[in-house]
């Protein structure tokens, strides 16, 4: 039984970080012409209220996209990464106010070309039935209320040669984090040349560790990790970090990332306990 809703958390700060890195991979990837598919593993609803129940009863985009967004009207200077997910996220609300968060699919399908296609899987009934009215119209976008790590298996290797992988699960069974990294070896080995990018949150640090171990010991070659501390890690329930894993990442996130994590530690993270990052190339090229 799924109890997690993506709309309590929706532009909190790991939105930000994930949302940047899939938009710089996209863009990277789409500058050539060639068709690409886009599979997201854990879609969500796809477009959130900011206003509405479930943001406000948690008010976690506040200190994430909500603070940027708020920077930014300020004239605060934003590293390249984070002024481009600003402009993605301002695509969705042309009135200037803050109201809507874009989740993956639409931001992805915001920017999908005709050539594109994108498959997105969401096992949540009300949620891949919000999912189905946002973006079921579309004909290069295909949505099924289906497990998306088995999904991911059936989708490779794509047809078109090139692929971007999202998987951001809401682990919220504790063997997710071994299935995950199971999974993934197995889709590398379906197709290698893919780009990967799977979300964690950082609750127990020990499964992370595990998660990493299992990728690190894999086999595959050029694993990147991007991490966004907003406090050290506890015992106390709760999130304290999350962070993405890259595999075959484009060559150009290393750099955007090493100047956006720093200045997301700065204007999101709690200084006074223990907020940091981590930027490391897990498996060489
Ligand atoms: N990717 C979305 C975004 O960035 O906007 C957020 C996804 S949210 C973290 C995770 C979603 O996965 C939830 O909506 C949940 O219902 C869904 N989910 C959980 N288990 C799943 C599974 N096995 N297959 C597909 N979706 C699943």
């Amino acid at each position: 039984m799924l109890s997690y809703r993506h709309a309590f958390h929706a532009g909190n700060y790991a939105d930000v970080l994930k949302h940047a890195v899939l938009i710089h991979s996209l863009d990277y990837l789409q500058q050539k012409e060639k068709p690409l598919r886009i599979i997201d593993t854990h879609a969500g609803a796809g477009l959130y209220k900011l206003n509405g129940i479930q943001a406000r009863k948690t008010g976690e985009f506040t200190a994430g996209v909500g603070k940027i967004w708020e920077l930014a009207k300020a004239g605060e200077p934003l590293p390249a990464a984070i002024a481009h997910y600003l402009e993605r996220i301002g695509q969705t609300n042309p009135s200037g106010q803050l109201t809507r968060y874009p989740g993956s699919p639409c931001l992805v399908h915001q920017q999908l070309r005709p050539q594109d296609r994108l498959f997105l899987h969401e096992l949540h009934p009300t949620d891949v039935q919000i999912l189905k009215e946002h973006l079921g119209q579309d004909n290069r976008v295909k949505i099924a209320d289906e497990d998306g790590l088995a999904g991911m298996l059936a989708l490779l290797p794509p047809p078109e040669r090139r692929g971007l992988v999202l998987i951001d699960p809401s682990y919220e069974v504790k063997s997710d984090y071994q299935r995950v990294a199971k999974q993934i070896i197995q889709a590398h080995k379906r197709f290698a040349t893919g780009t990967y990018a799977l979300w964690y949150p950082v609750v127990a640090r020990a499964r992370i560790d595990e998660l990493e171990k299992s990728l690190k010991k894999s086999g595959i070659r050029n694993i990147q990790l991007y991490e966004l501390a907003v406090r050290a890690d506890g015992h106390e329930q709760g999130m304290t970090a999350s962070g993405m894993i890259l595999i075959n990442p484009p060559w150009t996130l290393w750099q955007a990332m090493e100047e956006a994590l720093p200045w997301l530690v700065d204007h999101l993270g709690d200084a006074a306990t223990g907020a940091g990052y981590r930027l490391e190339q897990l498996v060489e090229e």
